[in-house]
């Protein structure tokens, strides 16, 4: 047992979801990330009960722990009572304290969801605004797509969702600030706050600097693939 698997026991999530796995292989069967990517949660389970350090690294470095889609149906059919899709929450959460989320492609992805669903969630109260999609992200939605987006306040004004005001209807109301407080409060109190900080110190660390993560998140506004950002080798 080494220092990964002391800090991943920790967390509560390994506690509600891991008790023994016995291998079987169920969870891989029906798991529909498995059918389409080089993943399997009974895999997963394996290496976590073996408290193997190393192996634990490696898989947190990985892009596997990426995959899971988060439905649960493993946790419905585990024989043990297991809940492997809570066992990844664990590693996605150990992978970005450590900034080894920063070493996979689609670990890095999490930049992008911070930038996007967390940094939303703390100024605005929801996950995803009405001006964050760019008529450049969705070129085959052609001219109508990038009138809406050019007249978008009139135009939900028109549809009677008028945006950024204080509890209108719609989904881009202003959230009281009272509420917005209250929210913020919670994301510092549960660790939310500390592990999207990590997301940003990680990437930082990985790239080589603040300037190269702006390159990175500008690639992804760019072309909406973050994949065409190279990384730097390192001399
Ligand atoms: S987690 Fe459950 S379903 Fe998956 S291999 Fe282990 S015992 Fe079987
Ligand atoms: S929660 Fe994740 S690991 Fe479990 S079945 Fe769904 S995609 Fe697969």
């Amino acid at each position: 047992m080494g220092k990964l698997y002391d800090e991943l026991s920790k967390d509560i999530e390994i506690k509600h979801s891991m008790y023994a796995c016995m291998d079987c292989g169920t969870c891989t069967a029906l798991c529909a990330a498995a059918e389409f990517y080089d993943y399997s949660p009974r895999e997963v389970m394996d290496i976590v009960q073996s408290r193997d350090d190393e192996k634990i690294k490696e898989l947190i470095s990985s892009n596997k722990i990426w995959y899971c889609g988060q439905c649960l149906s493993c946790k419905q059919r585990c024989p043990r009572g297991n809940n492997p899709g809570g066992v990844i929450l664990a590693l996605r959460r150990l992978s970005e304290k450590t900034g080894l989320f920063a070493e996979s492609e689609k670990g890095r992805q999490q930049l992008i969801a911070k930038r996007l669903f967390g940094d939303n969630m703390l100024k605005r109260g929801y996950t995803l605004l009405a001006t964050n999609p760019i008529p450049s992200h969705f070129p085959e939605l052609g001219e109508d797509w990038e009138y809406y987006h050019e007249h978008i306040k009139e135009m939900r004004e028109w549809w009677g969702v008028p945006m950024d005001l204080e509890n209108s209807p719609g989904c881009h109301r202003m959230v009281p600030e009272k509420d917005m407080e209250e929210l913020r409060a919670i994301y510092k109190a549960t660790g939310a706050v500390d592990l999207m900080n990590k997301v940003e110190e990680g990437m930082a660390k990985k790239l080589g600097g603040k300037e190269e993560v702006e390159k990175f998140w500008q690639s992804y506004q760019d072309n909406v693939d973050s994949r065409l950002y190279k990384i730097k080798e390192k001399k």
